[in-house]
């Protein structure tokens, strides 16, 4: 299982394994607990979820 999760330092989505529970912001360098930031996705694949943060990317915020 992924999420995809919002940076709260930054504001980026990025791609993690549910499982995770801290994750290197590759934008901003901050060390996210992946509870504390704001899921808006899950994905069963790796490849789903990178098609999920693409989606995501393109919509207008
Ligand atoms: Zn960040």
């Amino acid at each position: 299982m992924y999420a995809i999760i919002v940076c709260y330092k930054c504001g980026r989505l990025l791609l993690t394994k549910a499982i995770q529970r801290t994750k290197a912001c590759p934008y901003c360098k901050s060390r996210l607990e992946v509870e504390r930031a704001k899921k808006v996705a899950t994905a069963r694949t790796a490849r789903e979820a990178s098609a999920l943060i693409r989606s995501l990317k393109s919509q207008p915020s």
